[in-house]
């Protein structure tokens, strides 16, 4: 009984301090310095339990206001998708909506930075996912590997081959379009880098839609609910600045 209580009193003072921590960010978003304000947002985000799907929506939406006001939209978007997930008729839904392309990545000046920033995503990835800790070594690397990416992505144009595509099937081509990395770019051996390429095919997510019990199309509504296409949900691309800064 006495432990019960404990947790409960715990569970109180936990969400207080979150609840404080939510005060003083959106305190900081009114005085117009969003770098202040991520702080205490960040810690109102994690102190919320994943139950409390409301709450958990309101600060990362407003963890989202901060980052955008900081010009951090990879992040933001990141964000808002978690936070319309759990509210699906709220205002993160609409801010999400509004800024998302197709890849559920922020919208782009035109359509063809959106194809791109898409294919470099993905094969950032899948690159990233062979190396220690999903990251570039070095800015060297960076720079090789985009180029690398960026001379595959003027091949793929070129060949024609995403005229008259819609979203979907662009990501399925852009997922099968292979590009080389060397491995002295990469440090890995060969062999290696080769072996976890062709096994494990690192950035292909197959997932299952467990109500129809199948593959989950790219086109489809979401199996989690949300009401949004797969590919715009938890299909979505994730920049790389997403799983690289932070
Ligand atoms: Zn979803």
């Amino acid at each position: 009984m006495a432990m019960a209580k404990y947790f409960t009193d715990m569970r109180d003072v936990e969400k207080r301090r979150g609840a404080n921590a939510l005060g003083a960010g959106k305190r900081e978003l009114a005085r117009h310095r969003p770098d202040l304000a991520l702080a205490p947002l960040r810690e109102a985000v994690a102190a919320c339990p994943a139950s409390h799907a409301a709450d958990l929506a309101e600060r990362l939406y407003w963890l989202a206001v901060a980052l955008l006001r900081l010009d951090r939209a990879e992040l933001a978007v990141k964000s808002l998708a978690s936070a319309q997930k759990l509210r699906p008729r709220g205002h993160a839904r609409r801010a999400y909506t509004l800024r998302v392309n197709d890849y559920g990545m922020p919208r782009r000046s035109k359509p063809e930075l959106d194809d791109f920033y898409a294919f470099y995503s993905i094969q950032a990835c899948r690159y990233l996912s062979a190396r220690a800790g999903n990251r570039f070594g070095s800015n060297g690397e960076k720079d090789a590997v985009t180029r690398i990416i960026a001379e595959s992505w003027t091949g793929l144009r070129g060949s024609g081959r995403l005229a008259g595509l819609c979203s979907g099937k662009k990501l399925v081509l852009f997922k099968s379009w292979p590009v080389a990395f060397p491995s002295f770019v990469s440090g890995l051996s060969g062999h290696q880098g080769q072996g976890k390429g062709q096994k494990g095919q690192p950035g292909e997510i197959v997932a299952g839609n467990f109500k129809s019990g199948r593959a989950q199309g790219l086109d489809e509504r979401c199996s989690c609910g949300s009401g949004l296409a797969y590919r715009c949900c938890c299909g979505r691309l994730a920049s790389p600045r997403e799983f690289m800064c932070e």
